[in-house]
């Protein structure tokens, strides 16, 4: 049998920084856990445009079409601020996520111990925190026509369209129920079902695949707004939130805030089952290519490790390994080792992104 295939787009400032770290992680799987990945690389955002006059090009997408999964770095940068829209790297990215079909964006907020100080929220409202926002990615207000700016008598009108159908729903309540089935059983629908009828539909829908197929599963509908303060009162009450495009925008980004750094912060966006049963999928770490540290060896390379580690457990059902991962960076983080965006007020000596990898690495060989 082939071996699992991957597609690394390392991208462009601190993305090849830290994506060398994911590849001797790699590397050690296959050194010392016998698990052997075909990986090829390629080029997306500034870097493609440089090379090819294109964020991604066609070879590039093709390719990206056939593996078992990509992993992203990051892309942009100010040298390319002022492209124009259509050739801008983050076009590259949305690409890959359209062509793909990408719907389902997994984001977890997960609070390791030593860091629990750095959330803006009390230590024992975060320690331990576990949780993951799925988030509707490729319909609602963001894509939704008719949408605009227009004129209506005397004054311009500025028009977007939430506009959710029936199967767009059901996709994702089935990724956020399965998800739930790894993990604590429990899913939490969020939605305006007071105030908007796109959220009327949205809740009979995700009641409706909860009852067919996953009533297993421990399942309930809160507002959205609601939510935000719950996210902010008790973030463990939750296990999965499934929300739609805007609301998961917003609620992903705070609730990713409550466990410290954007360097530590791995996603995952999910499409259909592909052939082998496993679905399309694109790892990636929350932040951007940081032009401000790129080339200088600070970056935090744990969002992009721990992004790899969401491959192994989705993309390879290796969960076992993918926890293993998780808990060499638990480890690390234990042991005192930061880079240089982890220092507290206390201080220290920060670690190079390299030296970040060496000692996951080391944590690795101890687990063995
Ligand atoms: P950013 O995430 O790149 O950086 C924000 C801040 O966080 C910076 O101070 C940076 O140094 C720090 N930071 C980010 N990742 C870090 C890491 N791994 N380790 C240590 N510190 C880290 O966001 P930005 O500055 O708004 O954007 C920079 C560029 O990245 C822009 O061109 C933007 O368009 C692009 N961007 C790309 C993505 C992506 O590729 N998915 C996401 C966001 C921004």
């Amino acid at each position: 049998m082939a071996n699992p295939s991957i597609l690394i787009l390392a991208g462009d400032g601190i993305g090849p920084e830290v994506m060398a770290e994911v590849k001797k992680i790699i590397g050690w799987y296959d050194a010392k856990r016998g698990i052997t990945f075909d990986v090829s690389e390629d080029l997306v955002g500034g870097c493609a445009y440089d090379k090819h006059g294109t964020p991604l090009h066609d070879d590039t997408m093709a390719k990206a079409q056939d593996v078992d999964c990509v992993l992203l770095g990051a892309v942009g940068g100010p040298k390319y601020d002022s492209l124009d829209f259509s050739v801008k790297p983050e076009r590259g990215l949305l690409r890959l996520r359209k062509e793909m079909d990408l719907y389902s964006n997994l984001r977890p907020a997960q609070c390791f111990d030593a860091l629990a100080d750095f959330s803006s929220l009390k230590k024992e409202v975060v320690a331990g925190l576990d949780i993951v926002i799925v988030r509707e990615l490729t319909s609602g207000v963001y894509f939704g026509e008719p949408r605009g700016i227009f004129t209506e008598g005397n004054e311009r009108v500025g028009i977007n369209t939430q506009r959710y159908t029936e199967s767009e729903i059901a996709r994702v309540a089935r990724s956020a129920f399965e998800l739930a089935r790894r993990r604590n059983n429990k899913v939490c629908s969020m939605e305006k079902a007071n105030v908007m009828e796109s959220g009327i539909l949205w809740r009979q829908v995700v009641q409706e695949i909860h009852d067919k197929e996953y009533p297993d599963v421990e399942l309930s509908h809160m507002y959205a707004d609601a939510g935000a303060m719950q996210l902010c009162r008790w973030p463990k009450q939750f296990d999965v939130i499934v929300t739609d495009n805007l609301f998961g925008d917003l609620l992903s980004d705070a609730a990713a805030m409550l466990t410290g750094s954007l360097g530590m912060l791995p996603s995952a966006s999910l499409g259909a089952p592909m052939a082998n049963g496993r679905p399309k999928a694109l790892y990636e770490p929350v932040h951007g290519s940081a032009p401000d540290i790129a080339g200088q060896g600070k970056a935090n390379p744990i969002a992009c490790i721990l992004s790899f580690a969401m491959a192994l457990r989705y993309s390879f059902d290796l969960g076992e390994e993918a926890t293993r991962l998780e808990q060499a960076v638990e480890k690390v983080l234990a042991d005192g080792v930061r880079t240089a965006d982890l220092m507290g007020p206390e201080g220290g000596v920060p670690v190079s992104t390299s030296a970040m990898g060496d000692a996951i690495i080391a944590a690795l060989d101890a687990s063995l």
